[in-house]
């Protein structure tokens, strides 16, 4: 039997395809390692009149999720993902949060006894009982394989440009720290490698809340130094959330790529920023925008902030997160854009 690895990704959004060029191109390099026929699962749907997995298959292009751009030809759309997860042994999960539930049930059962898994989604999941589950204990638990994560300020269409940018792979298991590494770093997306899978992990999943706060002060006409108050009092939560749920972390890794950069890059430069400004100026309900303005990608901010609300309202928490809490509430109109201004000069930090 080769040793060759078999990997297959999980997700073809934006995200999904962006990094289906990086790998896609990296295990023909690499061809010693890794097996070159790259399977990615595709969720079907019909785009101009065809199959998109025949689009991406034939012309090489997700012209949906991310257009302008070939993926490479060794990369090989598969509708039904339990037979794109086939024989895996590395999987790449990397779809919006939401629907990692159920794909990982249809997977159940189906992937290789050695296999690994790597998590790109930001979110958590809720748990009955009032709790939160990361992503990554979804995976580990439905399938029973290991799962890191792979976060970092990484807008998905400026990596597909191949512009510099950095990621951190959080694994705790160093024994794929290395295999995970040569599998995505490239000469313009470069990889840390550290332990601290959770943190990693929360890093990524919380600042998309914070660019939804971001997005607000935006709508609401206050500048870049409003915006620089939100981005710290959303860092500050974060770090608060990370000492209480998850004792384990540890702060220096708010340093890398999937702290401070991808907080800073999604607050400038993410969907959730800009479907959250708009929010505040047409008055339209986050759904409705998320339809209008993203053509079928998805927001992660806003059901990210209902998940630690849950968590949080549970355990009589809200108070000591108050951004998270009046973001969440924002979003649901439960509470008026206009008082989220009274909730940053209120902030315990300067209390
Ligand atoms: P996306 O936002 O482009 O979402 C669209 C994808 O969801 C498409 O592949 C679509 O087929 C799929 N989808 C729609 N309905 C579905 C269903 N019912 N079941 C399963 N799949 C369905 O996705 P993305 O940008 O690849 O994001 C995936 C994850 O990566 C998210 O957690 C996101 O936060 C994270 N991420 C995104 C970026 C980025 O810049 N886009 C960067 C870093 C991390
Ligand atoms: P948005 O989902 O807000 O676009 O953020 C993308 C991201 O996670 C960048 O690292
Ligand atoms: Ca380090």
């Amino acid at each position: 039997m080769s040793s060759k690895k078999r990997v297959c990704i999980v997700g073809s959004g934006n995200w999904g395809s962006a990094i289906a060029k990086i790998v896609g191109n990296n295990v023909m390099e690499k061809s010693d390692k890794f097996e070159k026929e790259v399977k990615m699962w595709v969720f079907e749907e019909m785009v101009n009149g065809r199959k998109l997995t025949e689009i991406i298959n034939q012309d090489h292009e997700n012209v949906k999720y991310l257009p302008g751009f070939k993926l490479p030809e060794n990369v090989v759309a598969i509708p039904d993902v339990k037979d794109s997860a086939e024989g895996a042994d590395i999987l790449i999960f990397v779809l919006p949060h939401q629907f990692v539930r159920g794909v990982c049930k249809q997977l159940k059962g189906k992937v290789n006894d050695g296999a690994t898994a790597v998590s790109l989604i930001k979110g958590f999941d809720v748990a009955e009982g009032g709790g939160i589950l990361l992503i990554s204990s979804v995976i580990r638990d439905q399938l029973g394989v290991p799962c890191a994560a792979l976060m970092g300020a990484n807008i998905a269409n400026e990596v597909a440009m191949e512009n510099y940018c950095e990621a951190t792979i959080g694994c705790k298991d160093m024994k794929y720290g290395p295999l995970l590494k040569e599998l995505f770093q490239t000469n313009y997306f470069r990889i840390v490698v550290i332990e601290d899978e959770t943190t990693v992990e929360v890093c990524g999943a919380l600042k998309n809340i914070v660019a939804v706060g971001a997005g607000f002060a935006d709508g609401l006409g206050y500048g870049d130094n409003t915006k620089a108050a939100v981005i710290r009092l959303g860092l500050m939560e974060m770090v608060k959330f990370c000492e209480v749920f998850y004792p384990e972390s540890q702060q220096g890794t708010f340093l890398e790529s999937c702290g401070v950069a991808d907080l800073v890059t999604t607050c400038y430069g993410g969907r959730n920023r800009r479907v959250a400004e708009a929010f505040v100026k047409t008055g339209k309900s986050i759904e409705e925008l998320e339809k209008e303005m993203l053509n079928g990608q998805k927001l992660q901010g806003p059901p990210t902030a209902f998940e630690v609300n849950y968590m949080l309202k549970n355990k009589n928490m809200e108070e000591r997160f108050p951004l998270f809490t009046a973001i969440h509430k924002i979003c649901k109109k439960e509470t008026d854009v206009k008082q989220f201004m009274d909730c940053l000069k209120n902030h315990p930090e300067h209390m």
